[in-house]
């Protein structure tokens, strides 16, 4: 149940009150708001003093769904780049998979400057299938996507792996990455609540979207309302391809959901070859932004080699989703 509280009473003494229900309290739009478990269906009584209106939704999805909010949220990502609200924009964003040196790192931040991209990604600490495998530069990663920030004045993305690292991956990113993997974890999930910048959750591939935009509300209820959802593929039983992109549930969360939803086909589709048609697709369904993997030679990268984009690849459908976006009512940003 979400409480919108009288203007002039005491936020706190409701706060109190709440707690039976496990309450949280936040602060939207200049105005001190009570959530409540969604199961509660009738206004408890110690509550009614406090209240001006309020809405029973009926299940844990709350602050995500459209009964708070009846329209996209409006998100500052930073670099100049805004979306939802009544904007109609599409970010790009893209990198690699994994910063692997700062010669890697420099040159995909320049192909950001050379397309019109204002977010650079790529991962520090990498949530690896086998200990095995290469997992990441760690803390020095992040010092190289701080220094690219300063270099071209881009906005940085950087995914965090688990609660051990998440204070530094807050303190060097622009916008915190929840990965597919690591959207279960709690201690993310709260301290992602207790800052203010944006904090992108891509879904993991065997997660509902209940659960997606349940993962949500930890981050929203927590007070921090700069929250994004990310589609990245589910597991099916297709095998010929790496994932499923999964449009049907896009086109469920931008029904009921009041997030900002960004695609990313390069981890969905597992190859480059897919990419490009699977970008002008999402572009043309209206999404909030598309993440893309590129790689200055990707038969080379330490980590998603067959998926990313080479740079030429990149800038050919850069082009053509910019030529895109008018004819379905977007702008590129
Ligand atoms: C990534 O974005 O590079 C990544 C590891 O993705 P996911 O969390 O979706 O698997
Ligand atoms: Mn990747």
């Amino acid at each position: 149940m979400i409480i919108w509280l009288k203007q002039g009473c005491d936020p706190e003494l409701a706060y109190r009150e709440a707690q039976p229900y496990y309450g949280h309290l936040i602060h939207d739009e200049g105005r001190a708001v009570l959530v409540i478990s969604g199961k509660i269906k009738d206004l408890p009584e110690p509550l009614a003093p406090y209240t001006e209106k309020f809405v029973a939704t009926g299940s844990d999805f709350q602050l995500a769904s459209r009964m708070f909010k009846s329209s996209t949220r409006r998100v500052d990502l930073g670099g100049g780049v805004v979306v939802g609200g009544d904007t109609r924009h599409c970010v790009l964003i893209t990198g690699p998979c994994s910063v692997e040196s700062e010669a890697q790192i420099e040159s995909c931040a320049q192909l950001c400057v050379e397309t019109g991209v204002k977010i650079l990604r790529a991962g520090a600490f990498k949530p690896r299938t086998a200990p095995y495998s290469f997992q990441g530069l760690g803390i020095k990663g992040l010092e190289l996507l701080a220094k690219m920030r300063e270099k071209y004045g881009l906005s940085i993305i950087t995914e965090v792996r688990d609660a051990t690292h998440v204070e530094a991956v807050i303190e060097y990113s622009d916008i915190i990455q929840v990965g597919a993997k690591a959207m279960y974890d709690q201690g993310i999930l709260r301290a992602c609540g207790r800052i203010t910048k944006p904090v992108l959750i891509k879904r993991g591939f065997g997660t509902t979207l209940q659960e997606l935009v349940q993962a949500s509300e930890f981050v929203l209820a927590g007070g921090n309302p700069n929250v994004l959802v990310c589609e990245r593929g589910i597991r099916t039983f297709e095998t010929k391809t790496r994932f499923t992109l999964d449009l049907c549930g896009v086109a469920w969360l931008k029904e009921y959901a009041n997030l900002p939803v960004v695609l990313d086909p390069s981890h969905a589709m597992g190859y480059a070859y897919g990419v490009p048609d699977l970008a002008r697709a999402c572009l043309a369904m209206g999404v909030d932004g598309l993440l893309i993997e590129t790689h200055p030679c990707p038969s080379e990268a330490l980590s998603d080699a067959a998926q990313q984009l080479n740079f030429d690849q990149f800038k050919n459908l850069a082009l053509s989703l910019r030529k895109l976006a008018p004819v379905v009512d977007r702008h590129l940003v």
